[in-house]
């Protein structure tokens, strides 16, 4: 039951966080202000009120047209913010995560480590959404979002260094900035910037961090099978372009490997073993 509840929670803390996702979307490529203006409607600017701003909820409320003009609500905003609020519920469920059946022989502070490492999961999700959004429509990654992700992957670090001490893998999450960062760093040199953006590369060295080095591989190498398989489609189909946006592609790649990077390392090194 409080699981329950606790699971309830975090969906609404994702949709919430989602709606200022939408937010972010529209007026970072813009270099808007993101917090001091009010919301209003793209179409009459009439300004909206707080029932009009319920993430979600509002828009189905509403079925999806201005309170005041009847204009359609771009159907970006509820689905970003159900995405959001599903990443979140995900980012604690995959990890087993069930308020009323903590492992009683597990320490307090490592459930605290737990439960912070899940948080910094879900924020990190929400960071590569929004990226995934503005480099699909802008082809650049905001140096803002990829700041976020590496303080991210510093709280990580440092909580781990708290918990572990030197019997943790802080060299393996040090690494892991590394570890793709200085090949797309040489590409991007190599290529002039051609091949791969300077917001990729650091993107996988922030998200790297983050993750360590073997987890960093697997979303580096998901990340690209996503994008050749997706982006020749989109090439056969709709005639889309040779320019690829890469960062939806490594967001995906990154969330593969956050959920489930853990077992894909496993099963390859069954092959090895
Ligand atoms: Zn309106």
């Amino acid at each position: 039951m409080v699981t329950i509840v606790f699971y309830i929670f975090l969906f609404l803390y994702g949709i919430i966080i989602g709606s200022f996702l939408n937010v972010c979307i529209l007026r970072v490529p813009l270099k808007e202000t993101i917090v001091l203006k009010r919301s209003h409607c793209m179409k009459c600017g009439h300004q909206l009120a707080w029932y009009d701003l319920f993430p979600l909820f509002s828009y189905i409320f509403l079925s999806g047209k201005c309170r005041y003009c009847k204009a359609k609500i771009s159907k970006q905003y509820p689905i970003i913010e159900l995405i959001n609020g599903v990443f979140a519920v995900l980012c604690f469920l995959i990890e087993g995560f069930l308020v009323n059946d903590i492992d009683k022989s597990m320490d307090n502070i490592m459930i605290v480590y737990w439960f912070f490492t899940m948080l910094l999961s879900a924020i990190l999700c929400s960071v590569l959404l929004v990226i995934s959004v503005i480099d699909w429509r802008t082809f650049e990654i905001p140096l803002g979002a990829n700041i976020i992700i590496l303080i991210l992957g510093i709280l990580h670090l440092i909580a781990n260094i708290v918990v572990y001490g030197s019997d943790g893998n802080w060299a393996d999450l040090v690494a892991g900035f590394f570890i793709v960062s200085i090949p797309f760093t040489a590409i991007y040199y190599f290529s002039k910037g051609k091949a791969i953006g300077g917001g990729d590369v650091k993107l996988m060295a922030a998200a790297g961090l983050f993750l360590g080095w073997k987890l960093c591989l697997v979303a580096f190498f998901t990340g690209c099978l996503y994008g050749s398989i997706i982006h020749i489609a989109r090439m056969k189909i709709s005639g889309e372009g040779k320019q690829l946006a890469m960062g939806p592609y490594l967001a995906a790649g990154i969330i593969t490997s956050l959920w489930f990077g853990r077992h894909i390392v496993e099963w390859y090194a069954g092959f090895f073993s």
